[in-house]
């Protein structure tokens, strides 16, 4: 297709969500290839100077947004002292306009949070808490290298309860080393009777650069027989087919591939990211969407902390730091990551949404490939046509169905 550029100026300015990247955390976990290291208290007190002094100078870029939701990423966010967190708050609450109901998430990892702490963030404003618990079972959690133990993570979470937080995410993680579809609906049994709001549910995946990928490389095979095997295909697509069957026995509803959700208790903030509101990154390495303009912050940490300081070259240096891999979406671009995005929500789009984004009818642009895909039993029309969703064989294999949707430019 054609390749045209939305203009900026004329995209309509929805609700901001603010991503707060906190990089740190106390050790690497061995599968983990995020942007996260650990660190002296001096550097995390630059870096939220630095942090500051971003969000000072972002703010006259979000004027006529107004915050509707905040998530400090990590990371390990939890490492921040109550105080610090409610510094960041605390100046987004000066230089932005922020919603009344915003929601704010912190990220949390056990062993990292005490009753205090809890009280601390709770009072500084935060509403939503999110921990990386992963497994129930110690042994499993040591293979990862995480820090704590389920123990751990019961105490952080009864103490949770009881600061007041009424929105919690557990974390969990399934084809783990050695794990079997038993054991990996104990994890989730166990933790879906403590009944927290919100179960985000991510398998494993080996990334290139982590200790898992000299165990067991692109083929997942373990490199030596000390090395637990990772559970095969078909053992993961039963963990994943039983973990929607389950977790609707407690009442949770698959919202997105892998997030569930008790009634009212979607993450709003990543719902943004799905339907493609804008949102701003603050911190290392973080990204942004706004405007239909996309861009990174730089990942180099001592890049990030000098920044701001006055040998930088002025406020072209910034800019060239803060403003990396900018990218101005073409409408085929913006149509395609409307569908790939929209797409991972179990209820799927309206398609009257395309029409009013894009001034063009769902099907002018991708008639074909609906159908198509339709026929295959992947892709559902429902509520007479207005809606469109992945079917179940669809979410197995979204990959194939999303790669059917890109244009050619
Ligand atoms: S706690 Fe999270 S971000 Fe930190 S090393 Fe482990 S997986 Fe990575």
């Amino acid at each position: 297709m054609r390749q045209e550029t939305l203009s900026p100026a004329a995209a309509p300015k929805g609700p901001l969500g603010l991503y707060i990247h906190i990089p740190f955390c106390r050790r690497k976990c061995l599968y983990c290839d995020f942007l996260s290291a650990p660190a002296a208290q001096g550097t995390i007190e630059r870096y939220l100077r630095a942090l500051d002094a971003q969000l000072l100078w972002e703010a006259a870029n979000c004027k006529g947004y107004e915050v509707g939701t905040i998530f400090f990423g990590g990371g390990t966010p939890s490492l921040l002292e109550p105080q610090q967190v409610a510094g960041v708050l605390e100046r987004i609450r000066d230089c932005y306009r922020l919603s009344k109901d915003a929601e704010i998430t912190l990220e949390s990892n056990p062993g990292t949070l005490t009753e205090e702490k809890l009280e601390g963030y709770r009072q500084a404003g935060v509403n939503r808490l999110s921990i990386g618990l992963q497994s129930v079972f110690d042994a499993e959690l040591k293979a990862l290298g995480r820090i704590h133990d389920y123990g751990t993570f019961l105490e952080n979470y009864r103490s949770a309860r009881q600061a007041g937080f009424s929105n919690i995410n557990v974390d969990l993680m399934s084809a783990l080393p050695g794990q079997t579809l038993s054991g990996w609906m104990d994890t989730l049994r166990r933790v879906a009777e403590l009944l927290p709001e919100h179960i985000s549910a991510y398998s494993l995946i080996i990334e290139e650069g982590t200790p898992f990928w000299d165990l067991y490389g692109q083929d997942r095979r373990p490199r030596d027989a000390s090395v637990p095997p990772l559970p095969g295909e078909e053992e993961e697509r039963r963990m994943y087919e039983q973990t929607r069957e389950l977790l609707h026995e407690y009442g949770y509803v698959r919202y997105e591939i892998s997030n569930y959700a008790r009634p009212g208790f979607a993450c709003r903030h990543n719902v943004g990211y799905w339907t493609r509101r804008p949102y701003l990154g603050i911190g290392l390495g973080s990204a942004s969407l706004m405007d239909n303009v996309r861009w990174k912050v730089t990942e180099d940490l001592d890049e990030y902390l000098n920044c701001f300081a006055p040998d930088t070259a002025g406020p072209e240096g910034v800019k060239a730091l803060l403003r990396q891999e900018e990218q101005v979406l073409t409408k085929a671009e913006q149509m395609e990551e409307f569908l790939f995005l929209g797409l991972r929500q179990s209820a799927g789009i309206f398609v009257g949404d395309f029409r009013r984004q894009f001034g063009t009818g769902l099907r002018e642009v991708y008639g074909s490939v609906t159908a198509r895909l339709e026929e295959q039993g992947l892709l559902v029309f429902y509520e007479d046509g207005r809606r469109m969703k992945l079917t179940e064989r669809g979410i197995d294999v979204s990959n194939y169905v999303f790669s059917q949707f890109l244009l050619e430019e």
